[in-house]
């Protein structure tokens, strides 16, 4: 039989954490958080899960991950997910015993995983499509993709601020601020390879959703993300548009909003007040023609 992985793919600061912890509401789904994280730097640092425990000692990453590393290595499913999760990779990455053992590393952790918490379906919001480039290419995985785009202008601006270093806050490391131009020419890359998964899939199985109309409207939006995902996601929609919190359970990776504790969404238009002019036209220069076919701008 095969297993479901709802995949949640783009560039950062996009809002994946809070659509995965909406949709580990769902007594079904099980929001992981960004699962590449895992080997490549929260296990080792036993960095903080979302459930307030650092993660060797969280009730259920701890039994799962013991499980795992008793067959596997971090280490060597770090250098993996290094030759096949990268942007550049996906071209001249297809077959190959990398990607069989990367394959089945990556399916015995979902398999501990259901087995332990007794979910069936398994939201991974690592976003990077490279990894979901190469989980599309397993037969025994059903693989669902919601490619979430936030406007690359809201993006930069989010980038351009520093966050200073709080590891149980969930700021792993110092977050620097980035040149709008930098941010842009990513966020165009990212979302181009995102969009290549579309083609790898059945078409009902990917949507691309702007976080915006997540934050105007969640009922719509989430309605969308059900009939691509296959789990009803009405009642969690309604809850969120009632202006109800959201609460994140073992995310164990992603935004510091998940170390929080209950959130609600709204929509940040602080870049459209504050963003300087000159950064907003780089960005205009660089991701217009995205900005256009998402319909961020005319
Ligand atoms: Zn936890």
């Amino acid at each position: 039989m095969q297993s479901r992985i709802i995949y949640i793919t783009g560039y950062g600061r996009s809002g994946s954490t809070v659509v995965d912890i909406a949709l580990g509401m769902h007594p079904e789904v099980f929001g992981s958080g960004e699962i590449s994280a895992m080997c490549r730097h929260v296990w080792r640092e036993n960095e903080y899960c979302a459930c307030g425990n650092r993660i060797k000692e969280c009730a259920v990453w701890g039994p799962i991950m013991a499980r795992w590393t008793q067959q596997y290595d971090p280490a060597g499913y770090f250098a993996l997910q290094r030759a096949i999760e990268p942007l550049y990779a996906p071209a001249r990455m297809i077959g190959g015993r990398k990607l069989g053992n990367f394959l089945a590393q990556s399916q015995a952790l979902f398999s501990i995983m259901r087995d332990e918490t007794g979910i069936p379906i398994i939201l991974d919001s690592s976003k990077a499509p490279g990894r979901a480039l190469a989980l599309a290419h397993d037969p025994s995985i059903d693989l669902r993709v919601i490619h979430l785009v936030r406007d690359a202008r809201a993006v930069a601006h989010a980038m351009g601020r520093a966050i200073p270093l709080d590891v149980a806050r969930g700021i792993q490391k110092e977050i620097v601020p980035r040149w709008a131009m930098r941010t842009a020419l990513r966020w165009r890359m990212y979302n181009s390879v995102a969009e290549r998964l579309h083609a790898q899939l059945p078409a009902e199985h990917f949507v691309r959703v702007r976080y915006e109309d997540i934050a105007r409207d969640p009922v719509t939006e989430f309605a969308r993300i059900s009939t691509t995902v296959g789990v009803d996601l009405s009642a969690i929609a309604s809850l969120m548009a009632e202006g109800e919190p959201i609460v994140p359970a073992h995310q164990m990776a992603g935004s510091r909003i998940r170390m929080k504790g209950p959130l609600s969404l709204h929509y940040d238009d602080a870049w459209e007040l504050e963003m300087p002019e000159t950064a907003r036209r780089q960005v205009e220069f660089v991701a217009g023609e995205q900005l256009r076919r998402y319909r961020y701008v005319d």
